[in-house]
């Protein structure tokens, strides 16, 4: 067999077709030579609320900050403890702790390696303020659910999209279940600038404001400082470049679903264990579980097949993290998961041929 060299994930397959596109964005930011807080900003924010079907869209530096500016904006902090998911990347679990609240882990779903109303309502004390779902590999968690349990227990619901762009459950949009999703556009992400981008969607003028306001020096009004604010906010380059890349990003979700269905029909090996099926999922990582995780990943490496883990340590056991006390143990399927995920190159642009190579390949181990 010919051994072909398959990345992981290849952004230029992306960017070469919209090169000139790419380029006339850049001209127009330097012609009008206005670098910040500026027209293409407006632009990019009323087009993404449009597109995730909410009212209103605050551009930030990145996926934390806009995290940790809604828990701001909903007065979360000291003394508050914030549900989260074991499983997923740290960065959730930093926007709590910024803040200054605690964040309590919860167990995922091993069937769909996401936060459960079951397992959060496990975790709910008299401190509890909020649950941060976070929609991790492009698949929105059981949201009537998790809606539910926030109502009853009168709970803020907050949702980390930085994987979910354009996902859906019941033909709504990831980010607008609860008070605000938080969206991060780091380049391999499904819609990425090219650098570190953000943006909070919300249906709340006043969270909308809030954060607007804490992410421009708590200020509303140059030189009047209402609250203890950051510097994170979208420059105009990265709202210029995601303005181009906004329209396509349909037909790339188009093309993950596709790829992804490959995957699901043709992978046979027994070895080998996928997450339950969800139309919705928008793919941002293609995870299989295989029990000897770290030979496949050796033996896809040496056909050529680049595969990352995500992630191969769960929060609770960070060295960052060794002050919440928690232990080996503690959450059995984030461990299960973590010691078995593979991530498998999937990409928009991937060719049949490619896809038929990856899946030969697994089918053979
Ligand atoms: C990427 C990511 C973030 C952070 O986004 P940045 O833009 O890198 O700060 C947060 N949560 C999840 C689940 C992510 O995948």
């Amino acid at each position: 067999m010919k051994v072909m060299n398959i990345p992981y994930f290849a952004l230029q397959k992306t960017h070469d077709p919209m090169m000139a596109e790419l380029d006339a964005a850049y001209q127009r930011v330097m012609e009008r030579e206005w670098f910040i807080d500026g027209q293409e900003d407006q632009h990019f924010e009323k087009a993404f609320a449009d597109y995730c079907g909410a009212s209103c869209c605050v551009g930030v530096g990145n996926g934390l900050d806009a995290l940790r500016l809604i828990l701001l904006a909903a007065g979360i902090g000291e003394g508050d403890e914030v549900l989260v998911p074991a499983n997923t990347f740290i960065a959730s679990a930093l926007a709590i702790s910024y803040v200054g609240a605690k964040p309590v882990l919860v167990d995922p779903d091993p069937e769909t390696a996401l936060i459960t109303p079951e397992g959060a309502a496990q975790k709910i004390t008299d401190k509890t303020r909020a649950v941060m779902v976070v929609h991790l590999y492009g698949r929105v968690a059981e949201m009537d659910g998790l809606m539910q349990l926030c109502r009853e227990h009168n709970l803020l619901l907050v949702e980390d999209t930085a994987q979910a762009h354009g996902a859906d459950y019941k033909g709504k949009k990831a980010g607008t279940f609860g008070i605000a999703g938080g969206f991060s556009f780091y380049p391999g992400k499904n819609l990425g600038a090219l650098g570190d981008a953000g943006a909070v969607v919300t249906d709340d003028p006043e969270i909308a404001a809030r954060v607007r306001a804490l992410g421009n020096y708590g200020s509303t009004q140059k030189y009047h400082h209402d609250f203890v604010g950051v510097n994170s906010r979208l420059d105009e380059f990265q709202a210029a470049f995601l303005s181009a890349k906004l329209p396509h990003l349909d037909a790339w979700t188009a093309q993950r679903r596709a790829i992804a269905e490959t995957y699901r029909k043709g992978i046979t090996n027994p070895k080998i264990r996928l997450l339950r099926e969800d139309p919705g999922c928008v793919y941002h990582i293609f995870p299989v579980f295989c029990t000897e995780r770290d030979a496949l990943k050796e033996y896809l490496e040496n056909l050529g097949i680049h595969t990352l883990i995500h992630y191969p340590i769960p929060i609770h056991l960070q060295k960052a993290y060794a002050s919440l006390g928690y232990v080996r143990g503690d959450f059995p399927v984030a461990e299960t998961l973590a010691e078995t995920e593979l991530s498998i190159p999937l990409y928009p642009g991937m060719t049949e041929e490619e896809i038929g190579y990856v899946l030969d390949a697994l089918n053979r181990f």
